[in-house]
């Protein structure tokens, strides 16, 4: 029988589970028995909604069957088995591929942490054998095949004989070595201990032939007699983790599910549980990830929570359950009011579970405050992995979630180095502030450069630092926050200045009326308008923005893909009325336009620098300048 080779990168994993020295190689039972239970699973939901399948819940279980003399330990499941191609695809691939990011430490990952922290699956059963031998018979088909493998040189299929349907997984174990006695996992105490440590909560049965004994049937009472005899034991008290009570449940153990059921590597940094009885009837258990996943914020992320149906699980993930600005929320939502037949076209109009997901919200929700408020490092933790979906969230859908969404912003500023609520900004105001003052850059400290920022904060007023595209558009979703209008630091309208200023900037802009509007037609397109400022403190000039697109998000505009930029900024070159710059450029429109020209180039260009927003024709500039130096 010629042998099929394993896929590149399960090949990379099997390598690694066989030459493991991870300490814990005994979890290889959990997954096993984990991957019973969702065979199970799959088709006991089936039996719920095909009549065809005539099966009744007492009617399935998983069985463990040590054998000393042959040395093997057989995993045994009546579920929904596989098939030929099943067998083929399922186990000759990672079905979790994209969690084992293999490049990213050389070729050889760390297999202590991944192992111990994914599990990882069937493959971990190589930790402790030699061989391993899968019978499999799928529900409803009357051909069984064998799958075999030794380990990376590959695996065999072959037809097979199986009594019922189901699936049989032997493992040939490893001979015991000094430090590795293999042969535990024969023993009757050791599976005992490892089911109840690892698999207590699997809702069907996991069962096990034991010996006891027993005093012998009339043997005297001075000096009873025994003997031994064997019965079935069921291993598991079947209490799904959701189910317990809270405090029968240690933090461990949440964490523990958590990294399991979701192929997380770390612990969840918030564990949230909801217990309602009333209107409708449900348990949630929800945790907030402490990082984002690899491709949370691409399009192949897929958001939602698995749904059970009085401890059926009828869905894997239903995306009806969250709302998009909290997709990164995983868990799930165990009810007793959800008819187990339900469609996922029906789900989407389900009153009931719209009614969940409204509560789910509202209980994500003040967790998150209250985290804000009493957990703050954790926190500003949480909001570095995912603040940014809450953003999105303020402007997605014209910005219909803002009320909500609003008090869970963080933003730096220009306070201190942690970031702040806008609650806490407002707190902060002095008064006769009656803005609250932002500032865009690519970075924080660019931000807190620019000359506009240095400028209000001269004039004693707190402006948040803004570093990623998404904050301006959210901000200007929001439009205000407590009666309190958000102001662009860059904006050519703003104004923070005296009236008697205003009155100074007016008559000279209107003075100098040619001088501005020579330098408009020098410089060209870059700007709508030149004029005069008092906002500005030490730097010559900067580049604001009238109306209401400012002129990062222009830029940002023109990253997005799709052709044409519709937006346009109206940029102003605003000059500092104070700046000796402004006497030379007065006294160079007299005497040597030509030189004016170029300074109004050159002044342009370096605004646009300050200003954060970079040079348009890096080669035109260098050109300009070497022309002034000689
Ligand atoms: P995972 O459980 O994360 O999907 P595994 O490597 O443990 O990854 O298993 C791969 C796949 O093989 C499973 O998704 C399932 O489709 C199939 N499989 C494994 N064990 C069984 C079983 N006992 N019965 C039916 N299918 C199984």
């Amino acid at each position: 029988m010629s042998k099929k080779q394993f896929r590149t990168e399960s090949k990379k994993l099997l390598d690694m589970m066989i030459n493991s020295i991870y300490t814990h190689k005994e979890i290889f039972l959990r997954e096993l028995i984990s991957n019973a239970s969702d065979a199970i699973d799959k088709l006991y939901f089936r039996s719920l909604t095909d009549t065809s399948v005539t099966l009744s819940r007492g009617d399935y279980e998983i069985r463990l069957i040590p054998d000393r003399t042959a040395r093997t330990l057989t995993v045994r499941d009546n579920g929904c088995g596989m098939t030929k191609e099943e067998l083929e695809s399922d186990l000759g691939t990672i079905a979790r591929s994209g969690s084992f990011d293999f490049k990213k430490d050389g070729d050889k990952p760390e297999d202590v942490d991944i192992i111990g922290q994914f599990g990882v699956g069937f493959y971990s059963a190589f930790m402790v054998s030699e061989r391993i031998v899968v019978v499999s018979r799928a529900y409803g088909s009357d051909e069984a095949y064998k799958w075999e493998s030794s380990g990376t040189d590959g695996y065999t299929v072959e037809p097979a004989d199986m009594e019922g349907f189901g699936t049989s997984v032997t493992l040939f174990l490893r001979p015991d070595t000094e430090d590795e006695k293999y042969s535990e996992f024969l023993e009757e105490y050791k599976l005992r201990a490892l089911v109840k440590k690892y698999s207590d909560y699997i809702r069907f049965p996991i069962r096990m032939e034991v010996t006891k004994s027993r005093r012998k049937e009339g043997s005297p009472d001075d000096k009873p007699e025994y003997e031994d005899y064997t019965a079935d034991e069921t291993l598991n008290r079947m209490i799904p983790i959701w189910k317990k009570d809270k405090s029968e449940v240690k933090d461990e153990e949440y964490s523990a599910f958590y990294r399991e059921k979701f192929h997380d590597f770390e612990d969840p940094l918030k564990v949230i549980r909801q217990r309602t009885e009333g209107v409708s009837d449900y348990t949630a258990l929800m945790f907030i990830p402490a990082s984002a996943p690899y491709n949370y914020y691409t399009r192949d992320y897929e958001k939602g929570l698995m749904l059970f149906s009085s401890g059926v699980l009828i869905m894997d993930k239903c995306a009806e359950l969250l709302p998009d600005h909290y997709s990164f929320v995983k868990g799930l939502v165990d009810s007793s009011d959800l008819s187990l037949n339900i469609s996922r076209e029906m789900l989407q109009h389900d009153r009931q579970l719209k009614l969940i997901a409204r509560s789910l919200e509202n209980k994500i929700h003040d967790e998150l405050i209250r985290m804000q408020e009493t957990e703050r490092d954790k926190y500003v933790k949480f909001f570095r992995a995912f603040g940014t979906q809450l953003k999105y969230g303020v402007y997605a859908d014209y910005g219909m979630n803002k009320e909500k969404l609003k008090d869970l912003l963080l933003f730096d500023s220009t306070f201190g180095e942690e970031p702040s609520t806008l609650k806490e900004y407002v707190s902060r105001m002095k008064e006769g502030q009656d803005a609250i003052y932002y500032a865009v850059g690519e970075s924080r400290s660019q931000a807190k450069m620019l000359p506009q920022t240095e400028a209000v904060v001269s004039k004693g007023c707190e402006v948040l630092l803004l570093t990623e595209d998404v904050d301006e558009f959210a901000l200007m979703m929001m439009h205000e926050y407590d009666g309190k209008e958000f102001k662009n630091v860059a904006s050519d309208e703003l104004d923070l200045g005296s009236d008697e200023e205003k009155e100074r900037v007016n008559k000279e802009n209107e003075a100098k009326k040619d001088l501005l509007s020579f330098m408009k037609d020098a410089i060209g397109e870059g700007v709508a308008k030149v004029s005069f400022t008092s906002a500005l403190t030490d730097h010559p000039a900067c580049i604001a923005s009238e109306g209401a697109v400012s002129a990062t998000m222009e830029k940002t505009f023109e990253k997005m893909p799709g052709g044409e930029n519709p937006v346009h900024a109206e940029k102003v070159l605003s000059i500092n009325i104070d700046h000796p710059i402004a006497a030379k450029l007065s006294e160079l429109y007299e005497e040597d336009k030509e030189k004016l020209t170029l300074y109004s180039k050159l002044l342009y260009a370096s605004a646009r620098l300050a200003s954060g927003l970079g040079t348009e024709d890096p080669a035109a500039l260098g050109e300009l300048i070497t022309k002034l130096m000689v």
